[in-house]
């Protein structure tokens, strides 16, 4: 387990953006829901920027893979963009905005 860290309160879309911090991006808990027609992932985690915690839900529409793909699409690696859902309150943050207004990419394994 690792010791959770303390919100960062910053700026809402801080430019630079605040150090990314890798090991609470991939301790996030990544779920998948698979129905006919989408895939719902949900990355349930802290933010890696400013540590709050934050759900996304992310819906993939399905793509049938086509015979004949390209070669190099990828072995069911798919990258997701997630932004930060914290509950906490960010300066400069748009009214009713949640989060700290950055987002960063995870990369789904799929099998
Ligand atoms: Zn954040
Ligand atoms: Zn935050």
């Amino acid at each position: 387990m690792t010791q959770p860290r303390a919100h960062k309160e910053g700026v809402w879309q801080e430019d630079p953006k605040p150090t990314f911090m890798p090991e609470v991006s991939d301790a996030a808990k990544i779920t998948v829901k698979k129905t006919f027609f989408k895939h719902e992932v949900t990355v349930k985690g802290n933010c890696p920027y400013c540590f709050g915690e934050t759900e996304f839900v992310y819906s993939m529409k399905v793509i049938p893979s086509m015979l004949g793909a390209t070669v190099g699409q990828g072995h069911g690696e798919v990258d997701i963009t997630v932004a930060c859902r914290c509950s906490h309150e960010h300066e400069g943050a748009p009214p009713g905005e949640l989060g700290c207004g950055q987002s960063w990419t995870i990369t789904l394994q799929e099998n």
